[in-house]
């Protein structure tokens, strides 16, 4: 049995037979079957059905988003936000799916040449929990639109919601099997990655679930995209628009109870502005609400899972047995983390070098900007950096000098359908959403017509 849990509550909410070897293979079987003619779908048939989840999604937001809070503990509004940014992935490939998968013609010696972009079949999606809805979705419409079909691992702690995703595409009219909901521990995604009727695997999570899956994807030779974690800094020079930016900063942070991958972990600051922003950032994180998920009024819920929480709270002493100085919060409560700034930190401590996947912020002053480029490369991480300055053209200078897979300009590193979104370094590779995201699952099929 796989059980869901309300980690704010405590309480057992739901639980689930987990599918046997024998009935996972029979769910590939029915998804491989399917795929062959979902292939052959237009795309005004699979647009017209994109639509419908997207109404379902926001029709019934608030009871997807319900389960949602009470299986990993976000706050309601930004579960609702969260249900409903799935109704804008939906529409977003609903529009756009045909012209990112058009013909690209090349001109070259034949009489007609271009790359036609084919889908690869069934899909396994490996998922978590921490935006349990997003995940799915991001990688779903796009792979559902480009004519695969797809099979989910979700995580263990949200099959409840996985589960009305499942619902949500039969709803909308969906044939069935286009998209099955595995109800399955990590342990049998091995098995699934090896079956010959499987083409391709995508996994969002953490490094080693990710290192795990494209081992296995690697010597099968299937093809995998990896979106894991991050440590993303928030770059604060001097000149930067402090007001504005410390609203930014504490968003970045904090939101989704900072369990998020591309939250901004590192506070970089400049020394000259440091004090100041400090005191308006740690008086602003002072008022963010904790309580209840389910009240509206909450901002910061509970962590997903108590040992996450413990895990997070061992960064923290950690840190500070290093010399680091907790200025507010360092306290947990069960699943309750205080929302916590560390100032002092530099490499060698666990809240500079690692992912923190919590309300936890550390703080590093830079002097100037080639030892704030040096610091934020510094991380093994790679999935964003945002630079707050009023100078468009210093900042254009400083693009190229970041290694990571996205740099934001006075602005909190976001998701959008309309842009690409993945990391380097051990952030993983491969790229979801816009065109990027919905040619990773796809056969770029190279077309050569001579004339003799
Ligand atoms: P996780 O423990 O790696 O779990 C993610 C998924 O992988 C779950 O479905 C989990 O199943 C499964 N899994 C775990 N170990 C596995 C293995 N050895 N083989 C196959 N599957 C395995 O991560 P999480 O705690 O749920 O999520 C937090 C992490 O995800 C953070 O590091 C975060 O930064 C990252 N993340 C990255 C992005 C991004 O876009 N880059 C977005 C969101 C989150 P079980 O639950 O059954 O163990």
């Amino acid at each position: 049995m796989i059980i869901s849990k309300n980690p704010y509550t405590g309480e057992e909410i739901s639980s689930h037979h987990e599918l046997s070897d024998a009935e996972v293979e029979k769910a590939i079987k029915k998804a491989h079957s399917r795929f062959k003619s979902w292939r052959e779908t237009s795309f005004a048939e699979r647009s017209n059905l994109m639509i419908k989840a997207a109404k379902e999604l926001k029709d019934n937001s608030r009871e997807y988003a319900e389960a949602i809070t009470n299986e990993m503990g976000k706050p309601i509004t930004q579960a609702i936000a969260e249900v409903e940014k799935c109704a804008w992935v939906c529409e977003y490939y609903a529009e756009n799916a045909e012209s990112h998968l058009e013909n690209e013609k090349i001109k070259t010696d034949a009489k007609n040449s271009y790359v036609k972009y084919e889908p690869l079949g069934v899909v396994l999606a490996v998922m978590p929990w921490n935006y349990p809805f997003w995940q799915v979705f991001r990688f779903a419409a796009p792979a559902l639109m480009a004519g695969n079909v797809a099979i989910l691992k979700h995580a263990s702690n949200v099959m409840l919601s996985a589960n009305n995703i499942q619902k949500i595409f039969e709803r909308a009219g969906f044939p069935q099997d286009c998209f099955q909901n595995l109800v399955i521990g990590s342990k049998k995604v091995e098995n699934i990655i090896r079956n010959k009727k499987v083409k391709a695997v995508t996994l969002t999570g953490s490094g080693g679930a990710g290192s795990s899956v494209a081992s296995i994807a690697g010597e099968e030779i299937k093809k995998s995209v990896l979106e894991l974690g991050g440590s993303n800094a928030l770059v604060v020079f001097k000149d930067a628009n402090i007001a504005e930016s410390v609203k930014t900063c504490v968003m970045a942070r904090f939101q989704n109870t900072g369990q998020s991958c591309i939250a901004g972990k590192r506070l970089l600051l400049h020394k000259d502005i440091a004090e100041d922003f400090l005191e308006e950032f740690t008086r602003q994180v002072r008022e963010l609400k904790s309580g209840d998920p389910m009240d509206e009024e909450t901002f910061i819920g509970v962590m997903a899972k108590e040992s996450l929480a413990e895990d997070l709270e061992d960064q923290v002493k950690d840190s500070v047995k290093k010399g680091a100085k907790i200025i507010l919060g360092g306290k947990r409560d069960g699943t309750y983390f205080e929302p916590t700034i560390i100032t002092g930190a530099k490499e060698g401590m666990p809240v500079f070098d690692e992912e923190t996947f919590g309300p936890v912020i550390s703080v590093t002053e830079f002097k100037n900007a080639e030892e704030a480029i040096e610091l934020v490369n510094s991380s093994s991480f790679g999935l964003g950096v945002s630079i707050f300055t009023e100078d468009e053209d210093f900042a254009l200078k400083m693009v190229p000098r970041f290694e990571d897979g996205a740099v934001f300009l006075n602005e909190l590193v976001k998701s959008d359908p309309r842009l690409p979104f993945g990391g380097t370094k051990i952030s993983g590779y491969g790229r979801e959403l816009s065109h990027h995201g919905i040619q990773e699952f796809t056969n770029r099929k190279t077309v050569y017509f001579n004339k003799y």
